[in-house]
């Protein structure tokens, strides 16, 4: 029997082929299911009014119900737009739209009554709405009956054939009635009871058409619930498939270079923090399974050395290991610390990047294949086909950010049985994101820094006050610090960029002119080796300033350098911004961090540079961060794991994603097959959505 839930939208009541074609494009709905799950963003309350008089603050929402004054098309081009008064028995309010403006100039009628719903902002000491939704008394009144009223996401082109948010109302209404029946229960008789007592049919009925808030709110816990659990059991149902499936290398012991490094090359006691991820590490290793493990820490929490003993454990074991870094410049560093931190052992480390010479790589490539190198250390270079190791047992991947899913997979390409997996990222992401994103991986976090850090002052200035900014940069500099000033750079291939950063490098070295200072520049235009070179000069303090792109972002570790210039500051990502202040504070006895900007300031912005002046704790900064962008866009186009949620928001619905976790788990740990037959309909729709999930194990 074909699922009438699968039926084109184009067969409801009301849609026919163009507006069907209308709702494809537009809105991506396709089938009658697709229209079920085009939830309201939100309910109008038809019985609470506010009045014009009794605004005060900007962005709260406010519902106002009046009289349509001075309707005009103003302005020309680019700055046309609508605009109109409200007026009730309190004062009149400013309304505006800049969009849309061809359908909604005729719906307007001066001195007729509307109600109007928007967010009010203040311009010139007024208070005015922008883009507000507006409807007609009459229409209203007639729908106010239903006490709370959805209000469906729309486009302006939809809209303008009819289906605003009351058009697609009328369709869901259409539609209901028709898949009365279809729509399964999909979890178990205890945890609806849990969630409030709603089956799912009633549940998606009463979201589309609330009778009471009370159940409103029951139906919408319900739901988000199913869509976050489903998620939490197809991840962890993904883990325990992995393990049972896929063996891993047992390192079971703990050997000869672990040890002596240990007793006598380490440099400092660890922190218990690094001590406690190592024994989680070390456990996971040698379980027999293979292990895939997040590593998250703070800039400057000593990740690199946790992968250094990880990595000896392989060695001690019989493995070689691997160390995957984004960038040359940090695949570097990498190469040259753990170089200097293994000096006097038996280990052979080597280096492989874009720009290693073909002899060297050729006779590196053979040793690497007759096992007579140990560790590793490179770009993307060593994704390539033609490196082959002889007994790959761990992979290291810094800064997981930027590499994607495919190369991950290509690296475990590379054993027989795959290697184990740890993938450290200084960019804190937000536990409900790291849950919902790596809820396959075991995660493990080094939420404290080593001993003797010294808070890093940071501060806001406007660009006005840049005089002072530099007169601060010279005391530093004289006290035998340096200091790094950071550009923006967002494309590599942007000119006008670049030109910032060059133009900057000029002014700089007038204002610290040779042969008394020395400043110094990199950015991803130069070649490889003209990078190193003024790295490597900034490094050994032979320049006092390094002007610089984000290549410097990540990882580069100069511990002289006090002071963490940024320009244009308001161009930056939070994540960004925090990376970046986390190259100071690594040595110096007191750092900076200055954040440059023009006057002019969006409130995104604000939010952005007041969240990295108030804290340093990167974990709160991902959480803003989440706040700001969504969860597609705070994780980059790289990562495509960020599941669709139709209600549930990961930064709202943070304690509800922690029950369906732990919900989730509790129910596999308890019945790991779910053979149960209370568990019978998750058990089904636990099927129905993973047979669509091409991928298995995103990381094996
Ligand atoms: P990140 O986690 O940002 O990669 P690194 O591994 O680069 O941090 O470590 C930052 C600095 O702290 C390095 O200079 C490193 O040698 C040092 N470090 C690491 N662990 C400790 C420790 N337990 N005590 C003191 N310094 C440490
Ligand atoms: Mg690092």
């Amino acid at each position: 029997m074909p699922d009438v839930l699968e039926t084109p939208i184009e067969y409801l009541k009301g849609v026919g082929s163009q507006r069907g074609e209308l709702l494809r494009k537009e809105l991506g709905i396709g089938t009658y299911a697709d229209l079920l799950l085009h939830y309201p963003f939100r309910y109008v309350d038809r019985t609470h009014f506010n009045t014009v008089g009794s605004i005060r603050e900007e962005h709260a929402p406010v519902q106002l119900r009046g009289i349509l004054r001075q309707v005009r098309m103003v302005g020309e081009r680019q700055a046309r737009r609508l605009t109109a008064k409200l007026e009730d028995a309190t004062g009149s309010i400013e309304l505006v739209w800049f969009r849309g403006l061809r359908w909604l100039q005729p719906v307007l009628k001066e001195g007729g009554e509307y109600i109007v719903y928007g967010k009010p902002t203040l311009f010139r000491d007024r208070f005015n709405i922008a883009h507000p939704e507006v409807e007609a008394a009459a229409t209203w009144d007639e729908g106010a009956a239903t006490p709370l009223q959805p209000v469906y996401g729309t486009t302006e082109k939809a809209a303008a054939k009819g289906l605003n948010s009351r058009g697609i109302a009328k369709l869901v209404q259409v539609l209901l009635p028709q898949v009365n029946g279809a729509l399964h229960e999909t979890l178990s008789r205890s945890l609806v009871d849990q969630l409030g007592g709603l089956g799912r049919e009633e549940a998606v009925m009463e979201v589309h058409f609330p009778q009471t808030r009370e159940r409103l709110d029951r139906a919408l816990k319900r739901l988000k619930f199913e869509e976050l659990f489903f998620i939490q059991l197809q991840l962890l149902k993904q883990k325990q498939l992995m393990q049972q499936e896929v063996g891993g290398n047992v390192f079971g012991q703990v050997g000869e270079l672990f040890n002596t490094f240990y007793a006598h090359h380490l440099p400092f006691e660890l922190t218990g923090a690094q001590k406690r991820v190592v024994k989680e590490i070390r456990r996971d290793m040698a379980s027999g399974h293979q292990m895939n493990r997040l590593l998250q820490g703070d800039v400057g929490s000593g990740k690199t050395l946790v992968a250094l003993l990880c990595m000896l454990l392989a060695l001690d074991n019989g493995f070689q290991a691997a160390l995957l870094a984004p960038t040359e410049v940090l695949a570097q560093q990498h190469f040259r610390s753990i170089s200097r931190f293994l000096e006097g052992l038996p280990v052979r480390v080597r280096l492989l990047t874009g720009t290693t010479k073909a002899a060297g790589r050729k006779s590196l490539l053979t040793a690497l294949k007759a096992g007579e190198v140990h560790i590793l250390v490179g770009t993307h270079a060593l994704l390539e086909d033609r490196v082959v190791f002889q007994r790959l047992g761990l992979v290291v991947i810094d800064e997981q950010h930027r590499f994607g899913v495919q190369q991950r997979a290509r690296m475990q390409a590379k054993a027989e049985v795959p290697p184990h997996v740890l993938v450290m990222t200084a960019t804190p992401i937000p536990r409900t994101l790291a849950m919902t994103l790596y809820g396959d991986l075991d995660v493990s976090v080094i939420d404290e820094l080593p001993p003797g850090r010294k808070p890093i002052r940071t501060v806001h200035r406007y660009d006005h006050s840049r005089n002072a900014m530099f007169a601060f940069l010279e005391s530093e500099i004289q006290k035998g610090r340096q200091v790094y000033v950071v550009y923006p750079l967002i494309e590599e291939s942007e000119k006008s960029d670049l030109k910032d950063v060059a133009d900057g490098f000029e002014s700089l070295s007038r204002r610290f002119p040779l042969p008394k200072y020395a400043v110094g520049m990199v950015h991803g235009r130069m070649t490889p080796e003209v990078k190193d070179y003024e790295m490597a000069r900034f490094t050994k303090g032979e320049t006092n300033v390094l002007v610089a792109t984000t290549v410097i972002e990540v990882g580069v570790d100069v511990p002289n350098a006090s002071v963490m210039v940024v320009e244009n500051a308001e161009r930056f990502g939070l994540s960004q911004l925090h990376q970046l202040r986390g190259r100071v504070g690594r040595g110096a006895e007191h750092s900076y961090c200055i954040l440059m900007t023009g006057d002019k300031l969006g409130n995104d912005s604000r939010t952005r540079i007041n969240t990295m002046v108030r804290t340093q704790d990167g974990f709160e900064i991902s959480e803003v961060d989440l706040r700001l962008r969504g969860p597609g866009d705070l994780m980059g186009t790289q990562q495509s794991g960020v599941p669709q949620l139709h209600l549930a928001d990961l930064v709202q619905d943070a304690d509800l994603l922690q029950q369906a976790r732990r919900t989730a788990q509790r129910l596999l740990d308890e019945d790991p097959e779910l053979r149960h037959p209370g568990n019978a309909l998750i058990a089904a729709a636990l099927q129905e959505q993973m047979k669509d999930r091409a991928v298995w194990g995103r990381i094996g």
